[in-house]
Formats: C-alpha cells, structure tokens, sequence
C-alpha cells in the first residue's frame, strides 16, 4: 500500500499527497507504522525545495500576502505547496473551512497545494508532523513550501526550526504599538515585510520599514553575507509581492555559497533528533506501570510543596531505569 501511494505521489499526483499527508496526521498506530514506512521509501527524492516560513500577528494580511506571493510564483513556474501550523489551535474543524475559503484562488490553481493547520495535538506532534509533511510535498516535486504559522503561540520558533527562511509579515505600525509579537521573533527573521503599503497606509508603512530596517542594522547579522532586507509591500495590489521571489532566490544563492545552507538543515536536523529522543523518553516513561503507579502521588507531593521538583523526578527516574 505505501509503495503504491509513494510511487502515485512522485507523480505529482495532489490526492495522493493529500491521502499520504493525511496518513501522516493520524495518531493510529498502524497509521504511524506505514507513514513511517512512507517516509523511509520518499526520503531519496525529498529535501530540495526551499522552505519559507512566515509568520506575524493576526491581521498581518499573512494569508492575503500568501495568495498574491504564490500566484506570482506559479507564473514564475514554482511549484508551491502550502502548510498551516497551529498549535494553539482549539478551533477545531472551522479552521479548515477558514483556511480553505482564505486562499480560494492558490487552492484552486494547478500546481499549488494547500494543507490547513491538522488542529490541535502536542507541540512535538505538530513539529514532527510538519516536517514530515515538508518531505512528502518535496517528493511529490513541489520546489518551494510555504509553512504558514496561524494563531499565537510558541509556533513561531518551532517554525523556524523546520525552515530554511523565515519570514515576518507585520502590519504598517512602530514596533511598540505591536500587539501579539513577541520579543525574539524579530531576531529569527531572514526578511522582514512590512504589509499594506498602498492607500492611506502608504507612508505609515514605508516609516516603519526604515524604522525597522534601522533597528536591524543594530543587530549583528546572524549569517555570512546576508543583512535582514526590510520591504514594504502591499498584498493587496500585489506592490512590492513578485519581487520577493529574488530575495528568496538571492538568500539561497548566499547561503549554499557560504554552506550555511546545509549547516542550517544539519543542525535542525540534529535538534529534531534530541525533540524525538525527549518525546519518545517520555512516552515510554509515562507508560512503565511502576512510574504510573507512583506519578499522581508524587505529582501532588510536589504540587503542595512536601517535597522538591528534583527529589520527586529522582524516585519516578529511578523506578523507570529500575524496570527498563
Ligand atoms: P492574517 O491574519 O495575517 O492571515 O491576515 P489576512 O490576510 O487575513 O488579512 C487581514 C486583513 O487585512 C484583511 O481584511 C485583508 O483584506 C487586509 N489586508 C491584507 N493585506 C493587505 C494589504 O496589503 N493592504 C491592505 N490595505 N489591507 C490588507
């Protein structure tokens, strides 16, 4: 069955991807076995497409700016796949009809795929998934994909760590008035754009891109040759939108030329690693019957304070060693 749905999806075949995606997503263990599966037969054929990142606070214009970015690029001959990570999400099925309706005119096109956010799950899940996910539109010959943070929550990091490029859309305003953006997140930015620049909003957003564009030149570059561009583009009328195609060209050039490229990959790779490592411990570690007989009383323990953090994970740590 996997060596089928694998060969369907290298075809390019956008309901395989999707059957295969949707594999990926369900928490069955006879799923996971054959998505695991899955994804040992693809792994030769994935991991050449650029993965763009892109997040901001809601009403960004995230998902307007996505639409405009990936039409351009379709007409650019891209093949662009799109990911939703949200995982704070506790909307449920709504945001899959939200999603869908928000890009009607990507979702539509030949050549683009659209995957909204799978809902709510762990962190490590949704991580685990959407890298995997990133792997099968990259087998399936998508050459650019686009993972979209929605909502608020640690996920701007966690999608930094499966990208290549990040990119921060924010509303025409100071810094200060930002609501909803986290300190930190403007660090993890390799391209900063600042929406909505056309009407009245024209000249709040071209004061804010030299406002920021000034503040980065503060921050020491964090990758050989590349200082953060700041842009001022409209999603809306498309100003600006089709251009950022080459800083994403020009960011890949600068990057494979210093090795920073694969230095990037390698090391998220290594960080993923450790994240499996820790989620798998923890799992295995919940479920041994001497740590579950013990774990609620010890939890309250600590909770009241009768004894430390550290004295209780000892005894619980000592019980599961004790019985592996
Ligand atoms: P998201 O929450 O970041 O995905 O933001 P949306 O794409 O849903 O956009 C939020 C609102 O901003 C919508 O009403 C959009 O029509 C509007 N918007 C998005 N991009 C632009 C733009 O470039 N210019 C203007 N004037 N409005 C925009």
């Amino acid at each position: 069955m996997t060596a089928g749905l694998a060969a369907a999806l290298r075809t390019g075949d956008r309901r395989a991807l999707a059957r295969a995606v949707t594999l990926i997503e369900s928490t069955r263990p006879d799923h996971r076995d054959k998505a695991e599966q899955l994804i040992e037969v693809i792994l030769p054929y994935a991991g050449s497409a650029t993965r763009l990142g892109i997040t901001g606070p809601p009403g960004a214009g995230k998902s307007t700016f996505i639409e405009r970015f990936g039409l351009d690029g379709l007409k650019r001959g891209h093949k662009i796949a799109v990911l939703a990570v949200d995982p704070a999400s506790k909307r449920g099925g709504g945001a899959i009809l939200g999603d869908k309706t928000r890009m009607a005119e990507l979702a539509r096109a030949e050549g683009a795929f659209i995957r909204p956010s799978p809902g709510v799950a762990g962190m490590g899940g949704v991580a685990r998934r959407t890298r995997e996910t990133i792997l099968l539109c990259e087998a399936a010959g998508f050459d650019t994909v686009i993972v979209e943070t929605i909502g608020a929550g640690q996920s701007e990091t966690t999608v930094a760590e499966m990208v290549d490029m990040f990119l921060l859309i924010l509303p025409p305003a100071a810094g200060d008035e930002l609501q909803g953006l986290k300190r930190g997140v403007i660090e993890l930015a390799d391209l900063v754009l600042i929406n909505k620049a056309d009407g009245e909003l024209l000249d709040h957003a071209n004061r804010a891109a030299a406002d920021y564009a000034s503040a980065l030149r503060l921050v020491p570059p964090a990758l050989r040759g590349w200082e953060v561009p700041v842009r001022a583009v409209s999603a809306l009328t498309g100003a600006g939108v089709d251009a950022i195609w080459d800083d994403v060209a020009r960011f890949r050039r600068v990057l494979e030329a210093s090795g920073d490229w694969s230095r990037r990959r390698a090391e998220q790779a290594r960080a993923a690693l450790l994240t499996e490592i820790g989620e798998g411990l923890l799992a295995q570690f919940r479920a041994a019957p001497r740590v579950a007989a013990r774990f609620a009383a010890i939890e309250r323990e600590v909770m009241s304070g009768a004894r430390t953090p550290a004295e209780g994970a000892r005894e619980l740590l000592r019980l599961f060693i004790d019985n592996a």
